[in-house]
């Protein structure tokens, strides 16, 4: 059986200092925890001017992580953007691709997100791709449709040999408190295990993210096909991060 993922988006929070009392926090509070690590991962997405901060703490350890996001292209004229490549050589193992966020507010689209995919996988870099209805999308009945083409184009050139971390984020619960419910989210694991399956993506896991807490986490890690989460808001104190990851 895989390890359950657990990876912390960060958003736009935590100067340099502060992301590194955060690691020092949760070194010193999980290493206690004999085992701590036996079947998960852990991940951290920093923002991109922490991600030095966290990479000095975290690399070589049990602690994966990697940037909230890249430019589609390794390296040239695109000021103010990050490379996946700078990202490789700070140790980085992981990298959002399409948070709902990006695809709202900085309009990304799938065609875009499809070659973020590929690029990280050129680069050893593995992509944690986000997808998800709106609340719209919801109640018109179109949440798998809208999945399943989110996945279509944004995966279009994925080497499906290769490791895929899908992360499932109805975006109507992303930093609401709104979670979806038990049946919403085994249902639509079950669909993406199925569409991923069926178009022959060997390895792959899904995550839920969605106001994920301590207090829903043991409920929804439960679900069939549910290999972790993505988590914002609770992942940012080191005490609720841990209680989520301790299962
Ligand atoms: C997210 O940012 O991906 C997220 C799921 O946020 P929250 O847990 O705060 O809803």
């Amino acid at each position: 059986m895989s390890k359950k993922i657990f990876a912390a988006n960060w958003k736009l929070n935590k100067t340099p200092e502060e992301a590194r009392e955060f690691v020092i926090k949760f070194k010193n509070d999980v290493f206690k925890t004999p085992d701590f690590f036996k079947g998960k991962e852990v991940i951290l997405f920093p923002s991109a001017f922490s991600l030095e901060a966290v990479s000095s703490l975290c690399a070589g350890t049990a602690i994966g992580f990697g940037p909230q996001n890249i430019h589609s292209e390794k390296s040239g004229a695109f000021t103010g953007e990050n490379s996946a490549e700078v990202a490789q050589s700070m140790k980085a193992q992981y990298a959002l691709v399409g948070h709902s966020e990006r695809r709202e507010i900085f309009k990304e689209q799938d065609e875009l997100l499809d070659k973020k995919n590929a690029l990280l996988q050129v680069l050893g870099l593995n992509p944690v791709f986000c997808i998800g209805e709106s609340l719209a999308q919801r109640e018109a009945g179109k949440t798998l449709e809208i999945c399943f083409a989110q996945m279509d184009k944004g995966l279009k050139s994925f080497d499906k040999s290769q490791r895929l971390i899908l992360a499932y984020e109805p975006v109507w619960a992303i930093g609401t408190g709104k979670v979806a419910t038990p049946e919403q989210v085994a249902e639509v694991h079950r669909e993406l295990h199925q569409y991923l399956t069926k178009n022959a993506f060997k390895n792959f896991q899904i995550l839920y993210g969605g106001s994920v807490k301590p207090e829903n986490s043991k409920e929804l890690l439960a679900i069939p096909h549910v290999d972790g989460f993505l988590i914002g808001g609770a992942a940012l104190q080191v005490e609720s991060f841990i209680k989520i990851c301790t299962i």
